[in-house]
């Protein structure tokens, strides 16, 4: 089989939980691309962002990315379960991120801030807030 994240050749074992079900990537990948639940806190001018993502700064392309896009459910479950926490909530794309000129504007009246993303983005030394 062909890696969806690496695109090398690799085999999968062969084992009863396996018959119905066919891996998509290989094990080194696995290994690689564990998504870990990071976060960081970030004071703004009445109250605190919480920036959650999924990866460190990785160098990703575009299918690489939207194959583990998939793993957001894991920041998607937590926004269900602490609905009423936040006052806002932003998914922090590469559009998003890159357009910074109404990005402070925006979070600065808000209390408690949600943003997600899947890899890290640098917020604290750039100057949005
Ligand atoms: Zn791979």
């Amino acid at each position: 089989m062909i890696c969806k994240l690496c695109d090398k050749f690799y085999l999968d074992e062969d084992s009863i939980t396996g018959i119905f079900t066919f891996s998509k990537v290989c094990e080194a990948c696995k290994k690689k691309f564990i998504p870990n639940e990071l976060y960081e806190v970030i004071p703004i001018n009445h109250g605190l962002i919480e920036y959650h993502y999924l990866y460190e700064n990785m160098n990703l392309n575009i299918k690489q990315k939207y194959y583990l896009n998939q793993y957001l459910d894991i920041l998607y479950l937590k926004i269900i379960d602490q609905f009423n926490k936040y006052d806002l909530y932003i998914f922090l794309d590469d559009d998003v991120y890159y357009e910074t000129s109404y990005f402070g504007d925006l979070v600065n009246d808000y209390k408690h801030v949600f943003i997600f993303s899947l890899m890290r983005k640098e917020l604290m030394y750039k100057t949005i807030f």
